[in-house]
């Protein structure tokens, strides 16, 4: 099952890529495996997966040990600052800063274990009430006040797309985030750079792809629904 799913979601992103002139590897897939067990990580991992993607710190911290030393975690849900020390040392990159006080916090727990932690800033550029991020307008002056801190290097931005039934109803939102990154790198600041835009996930992800995502969040289209129940 989840072998063919990853196949196609896999032949889903070259054909994206076809379509919008880029190069395949270009798009990193990051296989979200958020609630799901780790028989389906190890299956995902098999068939050659090796970015993950989890919203919380305590299934990273308990799937962390039993998966092999080369996967990648992304940790890409709301983060609280008392639960940074628990992962800063073992993600990837974390794809959910939104303020100047978590991102003191990941500073400090970097420091501590003399790591530099990649980071994105997420952007609520649909401006959903529901949802955490930034406002496109905070995001320049909350990049330049965290280009100070010398232990995290913003890479890029993240947003979540709004729910929808047509995917095209989101292109304007990946545009947007596009457009947000190219006028943030064109500002040179010092230790910020703009080279990834995590947008697109199972509902959106070929959109996101045409409007220039290089880190697509696929869940649901590789591992199947998720029960909450569990
Ligand atoms: C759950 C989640 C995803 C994956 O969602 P699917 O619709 O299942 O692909 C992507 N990004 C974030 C931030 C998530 O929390």
């Amino acid at each position: 099952m989840i072998q063919e799913q990853l196949a196609s979601v896999e032949e889903k992103i070259q054909r994206a890529c076809e379509r919008s002139g880029r190069k395949r590897e270009d798009v990193t897939l990051i296989a979200v495996s958020k609630t799901k067990p780790i028989q389906d990580l190890k299956e995902a991992y098999r068939c050659g997966a090796r970015f993950f993607g989890e919203n919380k710190v305590q299934e990273i911290s308990e799937k962390y040990p039993q998966m092999p030393g080369d996967v990648k975690w992304h940790m890409i849900g709301h983060l609280q600052r008392n639960k940074v020390k628990y992962i800063v040392d073992k993600i990837s990159m974390i794809h959910s800063v939104d303020s100047l006080r978590l991102a003191q916090t990941i500073q400090s727990e970097a420091k501590k274990h003399q790591v530099r932690v990649p980071i994105l800033l997420e952007v609520n550029v649909a401006e959903e009430e529901s949802k955490f991020g930034l406002s496109v307008a905070e995001t320049l002056p909350l990049a330049e006040q965290i280009s100070q801190l010398e232990n995290i290097h913003i890479q890029g931005l993240m947003t979540i797309a709004p729910y929808v039934e047509d995917p095209e109803e989101n292109r304007w939102v990946f545009r947007e985030l596009k457009k947000l990154s190219v006028d943030i790198a064109a500002k040179n600041i010092d230790n910020v750079d703009m080279f990834v835009l995590s947008m697109g996930m199972t509902g959106d992800y070929e959109v996101a792809i045409e409007e220039g995502a290089t880190m697509v969040r696929v869940g649901t289209g590789i591992f199947g629904e998720r029960d909450y129940q569990v």
